[in-house]
């Protein structure tokens, strides 16, 4: 059976026709050109930098421009603790974003709130953001977040054409 890896750059069939489907073509477009919007927040963020240094090289998945206007972005990767005064512009930016979209949650803090069972501390980014991938750890070493990179482009590369509309939830009151 021929599997959707089949379907890419192939030499020995090199000026012949190649077959596709558009949702496929589509979908390996985005899982190989995503651009991070880093929300670095607190001590994960330290990783993320690293992730994007020479030593682990984002770059090799597609991931390594970063922008800081979410108008650029396609994945919002959120590294560090999400506090309910942070919480709101977190979502806003995300809002900002164009579809499609998808969040990584980095580390304990991003996840679930991590050691701050504390009134400040909002627990778990995907109260407020439709989360894809989240990563264990605290921090998360950069190899953690480039195979939460590879399962989000594995989740693209399976998702309808058609799937770009994702709504993030209100935030909790
Ligand atoms: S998970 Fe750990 S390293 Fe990451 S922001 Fe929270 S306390 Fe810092």
């Amino acid at each position: 059976m021929q599997t959707q890896t089949q379907y890419g750059y192939d030499s020995k069939i090199e000026g012949d026709t190649v077959v596709t489907r558009l949702d496929a073509a589509l979908n390996w477009f985005r899982k190989n050109s995503m651009w991070p919007m880093p929300m670095g927040l607190a001590c994960c963020a330290i990783e993320l930098m690293g992730t994007g240094a020479s030593r682990f090289d984002i770059s090799r998945f597609g991931a390594e421009v970063m922008r800081f206007s979410p108008r650029q972005c396609d994945v919002m990767i959120v590294a560090g603790t999400v506090t309910y005064k942070m919480a709101l512009a977190v979502k806003r930016i995300y809002d900002q974003m164009a579809e499609p979209k998808w969040v990584i949650a980095m580390g304990a803090c991003a996840s679930t709130g991590g050691m701050y069972r504390s009134y400040a501390v909002l627990q778990g980014v995907d109260q407020i953001l439709p989360v894809d991938v989240y990563i264990a750890g605290c921090p998360p070493r950069p190899e953690a977040l480039l195979d939460g990179l590879i399962k989000l482009q594995n989740k693209i590369s399976r998702e309808p054409l058609l799937k770009t509309l994702k709504k993030g939830r209100p935030l909790a009151a």
